[in-house]
């Protein structure tokens, strides 16, 4: 029997959980569930100066949101330190690790001089073969790894293809700090190997890493987990993703009104393919998911792409479930504080109902709270740019009459007030779009909104003729 898939997600809690970060999580995440496995989260707070609360909890709520759920309790790895130094001390104990007792400027020096003469490899390795006997008394040493100077060092990466480094270009790293802290490359190898972590999925910009850690593992006897580097996500034109490409974090995305399904469909596609499909229910990436289908070129990333995607997720997306949503995301948008207090049973209904149209024009919440206002808009209503124009002398005259007409109406729905005003039209030998237009800048404040009489049914009766008396010319 082969073991079990251990996965896992290992963000760096300096900042928000990034939209690259969210499709690692995706990977890592899409991989463990296709083959039964489990997908841990390691928190890599060992930079207790980067690291922070906010930062933690903003990437266990953008996982959260995007409904990428992980196994098991979240593992810190600044409480593994302990452990990290004795695996560096048990290397020092078997010969493969040695004390450097270099001080900071005899390392500044040995750095400019490699730089100077083109090097990669920084360390001269000064203490490698030194008799600690001859060290400095009162220094506390750092554990360097006694690293192979000749030779090769492979990854067989799973998407990078077999990538080589040559030992002389790689240093000998530091393990554990003077202080006794562990360096992040030895925290990585350990927290990974005592994890059972078996599948590595991370950023590219990992790859250099991959090599250090490598040798952490050949060192420590320990089989190093399968890897998988992917191309970092890059802007449209092909830079380096920057905040107005997209660089943002998760919580922006929300914020921005995508839907969770939508942007896991939208990180998926980034990087990854299934010959050319596009859409994909939740079941359908864990199915088709497989580290070949991950490209080796950057993936561009493209905000009307994912704005249509969400527009398609909305249109699909089930009523009751929008308005959910919908209610979710005031928490998240400045509309939010206005709007919260509105909500009721009533205007809830009326949410629903107006849904199937409201969702047809909007490709993100945002965009659906703009198309709810006539709503939750108190009368008098702001009346936009656009409807003002609309709303002339001789039209506000109309409206006037357009009132009592529909004040005769009984039962108030969308057939009956239909009917009333093509009878109106009618009656004073205007076009329906003559009437209709007015109508809908004085109910809706808008020249766009769902259809007029399904507005009319959705407002009732008493408030859409409150509304044309706020905007009929006095008689
Ligand atoms: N903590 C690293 C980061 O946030 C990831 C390390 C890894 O996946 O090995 O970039």
């Amino acid at each position: 029997m082969t073991s079990p898939i251990v996965t896992r997600f290992a963000p760096s809690p300096t900042g928000f959980l990034h939209i690259g970060g969210a499709r690692t999580a995706l990977f890592n995440w899409l991989y463990a569930k296709k083959l039964g496995g489990k997908m841990l989260l390691r928190i890599e707070d060992t930079d207790r100066e980067r690291s922070t609360e906010a930062a933690i909890a903003a990437i266990l709520d953008g996982l959260k949101w995007l409904e990428l759920d992980w196994d098991g309790e979240v593992i810190y790895q600044f409480s593994r330190a302990a452990r990290h130094r004795e695996v560096a001390e048990s290397l020092l104990a078997d010969g493969k690790a040695y004390h450097c007792y270099a001080t900071p400027e005899e390392l500044t020096a040995m750095r400019e001089k490699a730089r100077a003469e083109g090097r990669t490899r920084l360390y001269d390795g000064m203490w490698r073969d030194r008799d600690p006997a001859t060290a400095p008394a009162g220094m506390k040493p750092t554990i360097r790894l006694k690293a192979p100077q000749t030779g090769e060092t492979v990854i067989e990466d799973q998407v990078q293809g077999r990538v080589v480094w040559q030992n002389e270009n790689l240093d000998d790293l530091v393990l554990l700090r003077g202080d006794g802290t562990p360096t992040y490359m030895l925290a990585v190898v350990v927290d990974d190997h005592d994890m059972g972590v078996t599948h590595v999925i991370r950023g590219d910009d990992h790859l250099i890493n991959a090599a250090r850690q490598k040798q952490i593992y050949d060192a420590l006897g320990w089989d190093i987990p399968s890897m998988s580097h992917i191309p970092l996500i890059h802007g449209p034109d092909g830079s380096k993703l920057s905040k107005r490409h997209g660089a943002l974090g998760v919580d922006a995305y929300r914020a921005m009104g995508y839907l969770p399904a939508a942007l896991r469909n939208y990180l998926v596609r980034l990087g990854w393919s299934h010959g050319d499909q596009e859409i994909f229910s939740t079941q359908e990436m864990i199915d088709a998911f497989d580290l070949s289908g991950i490209g080796r070129s950057a993936a561009r990333f493209d905000f009307a792409k994912l704005e249509n995607l969400n527009g398609h997720y909305i249109r699909h997306a089930d009523d009751q479930s929008l308005v959910t949503q919908f209610e979710q995301i005031l928490d998240y948008v400045p509309e939010g504080a206005e709007l919260k207090p509105k909500l009721n049973e009533r205007t809830r209904a009326q949410l629903l109902q107006a849904m199937p149209s409201l969702k047809e024009r909007a490709k993100t919440l945002l965009e659906l709270i703009a198309g709810s206002y006539f709503i939750f808009a108190d009368r008098p209503l702001e009346i936009d740019a656009k409807a003002a124009a609309l709303l002339t002398p001789e039209a506000r005259e109309l409206i006037g009459r357009l009132k009592q007409a529909l004040e005769k109406v009984s039962p108030w729905s969308t057939e009956t007030t239909e009917t009333a005003m093509r009878n109106f039209a009618e009656e004073n030998n205007l076009k329906l779009g003559a009437v209709a237009q007015p109508l809908r800048a004085a109910v809706t404040g808008r020249t766009t909104s769902p259809g007029i009489f399904e507005v009319l049914a959705v407002l009732g009766r008493d408030e859409c003729l409150a509304r044309l008396g706020d905007q009929a010319a006095p008689p």
